[in-house]
């Protein structure tokens, strides 16, 4: 058997009693020809493996390089150095990769995020993103844990779609005909119906439609997969592909649906103080040092832990549109006209500076805004009584903005066909989704969280391509 190794993390939290073990990982780096610092990637902490002068080769030695991976069995002893309890003492050291460290290109220095983005398939080595990416596994099994234990169904809606849930045309489309010379129409419109699926179709911007199909069979589900949008947005916010989960509940109104998104973000983050305090408190230290560089103003209020030890035990604050709209309105930074789009009045569609404003500087806390205007949402949400709003919900966090976007959704059949043929959305197209409101059609409701912007507030990593492994954005899918 090859691998009977203890993984650092796990040797870290014992005894040094002088027990035998064999660990496995990659050298951080090696001093004075005698004390290696190895990592495995389970925790940042590095084990210190000692090397005896004169017990080992010199021609070895020379190996221990930046990156080499190495089988190291010895004794674990208690430190007689700084910096850790317990150290490694070899009694056998096996190279498994030679490391050539000229070429390698991440030194034992720090390095910025902007490079390490272009040397994405190695960053994972370095201390910040070991910190992140734990952080994301440990987001991912709790968002599992969270709908299992509340009796969800996980459901995976597809990945190519031929409906276009937003009406928002920005799909990536999905085909197998020769772009050079496509088969064509009489009237010189390419012909689909040749086309692989024999329709055009697109990869998924959305799993809700399909997910209200399961919530009214199952009562309540959630997705959790990748989603895909060709907006052409540059912002460290957006990602070309990111990972969505969309719970949809039958038998659930607004409010319903509020309380679920607000606990929910409560119990993921709570879980990570929880399982991944280290990794946090790495991450609050560099968020700090790297908040040192910035001018007071732009400094944020809270550290990292603060923030989320507020975010866990204070309710988010609620109000709708149309009261967001009064408070942007009488700001005194609307009024000295500091927002690059002003407050214009009541409809229009609120930009990330509005919602960061109503988070960071007036609420201080998030902050869920409900009853939107209809024109500025989707089809599918629910038509209020006033006949200008619809039952919808924004989740807006500090440093991020928008973080979830959802909604009751219109389960009257007459009402959602009206407004599906106001907004020149197909009917025929849609059949399957109407027949929900034709067969036993019940209230309920559902939200998308945008898995992204949830590591980001989690971790405070500001910009969304440092927490996905390999970020696709416009003009760039390397790796
Ligand atoms: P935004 O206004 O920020 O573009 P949106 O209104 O397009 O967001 P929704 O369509 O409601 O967002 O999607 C639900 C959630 O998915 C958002 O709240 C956000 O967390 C996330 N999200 C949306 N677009 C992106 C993207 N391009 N990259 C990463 N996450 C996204
Ligand atoms: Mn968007």
């Amino acid at each position: 058997m090859f691998n009977n190794r203890i993984r650092i993390k796990a040797l870290l939290a014992q005894e040094p009693q002088g027990q035998e073990v064999t660990v496995m990982g990659w050298v951080r780096t090696f001093r004075n020809n005698q004390f290696i610092a190895l990592n495995d990637g389970s925790t940042n902490n590095n084990l210190q493996v000692v090397v005896e002068l004169g017990k080992f080769d010199e021609a070895l030695l020379k190996r221990f390089t930046t990156s080499a991976s190495l089988k190291v069995t010895g004794t674990v002893v208690a430190s007689q150095g700084k910096g850790q309890t317990l150290e490694l003492k070899a009694t056998s050291i096996e190279v498994l990769g030679d490391s050539d460290a000229e070429a390698y290109p991440l030194q034992p220095k720090k390095h910025s995020l902007e490079f390490l983005r272009e040397k994405a398939h190695l960053r994972f080595r370095t201390n910040t993103f070991g910190s992140v990416f734990r952080i994301r596994h440990a987001l991912a099994f709790a968002i599992h844990q969270f709908f299992n234990e509340k009796g969800f169904v996980y459901m995976h809606t597809p990945v190519i779609t031929a409906s276009d849930a937003e009406g928002a045309g920005e799909m990536f489309r999905v085909t197998t005909l020769p772009f050079d010379n496509p088969p064509r129409n009489e009237d010189n419109s390419i012909n689909f119906k040749e086309d692989f699926f024999g329709r055009s179709t697109n990869l998924t911007v959305s799993g809700q439609l399909e997910g209200e199909l399961g919530a009214t069979a199952f009562g309540d589900i959630y997705t959790f997969g990748p989603t895909f949008r060709a907006e052409n947005s540059n912002t460290a916010r957006h990602l070309a592909e990111f990972w969505m989960i969309e719970p949809e509940m039958a038998f659930c109104d607004l409010e319903d649906n509020m309380n679920l998104a607000e606990e929910f973000i409560q119990y993921l983050i709570r879980y990570a103080m929880e399982h991944n305090r280290e990794d946090l408190e790495f991450l609050a230290q560099r968020l700090a040092e790297e908040e040192k560089a910035l001018p007071q103003d732009k400094r944020s209020e809270m550290g990292l832990l603060e923030k989320l030890e507020f975010v866990v035990s204070n309710k988010f604050e609620r109000l709708t549109y149309t009261e967001a709209i009064e408070i942007l309105r009488e700001s005194n930074h609307n009024k000295k006209k500091k927002f690059q789009y002003p407050i214009t009045g009541w409809g229009m569609d609120l930009q990330s500076e509005h919602e960061r404003y109503l988070v960071e500087k007036h609420f201080k806390k998030p902050v869920i805004l409900t009853n939107y205007p209809k024109e500025i949402k989707a089809f599918y949400m629910r038509q209020n009584e006033d006949g200008k709003t619809v039952a919808a919900m924004d989740i807006l966090a500090p440093g991020i903005g928008e973080i979830v976007g959802g909604s009751q959704r219109e389960e009257r059949q007459d009402r959602l066909e009206a407004r599906m043929k106001e907004m020149h959305i197909p009917t025929e197209e849609l059949w399957w989704y109407l027949d929900t409101r034709r067969f036993g059609t019940v209230p309920h409701a559902g939200f998308g969280l945008g898995f992204e912007r949830m590591v980001q507030f989690v971790t405070g990593m500001t910009n969304i391509r440092d927490v996905i492994a390999f970020p696709r954005t416009p003009k760039s899918a390397e790796f």
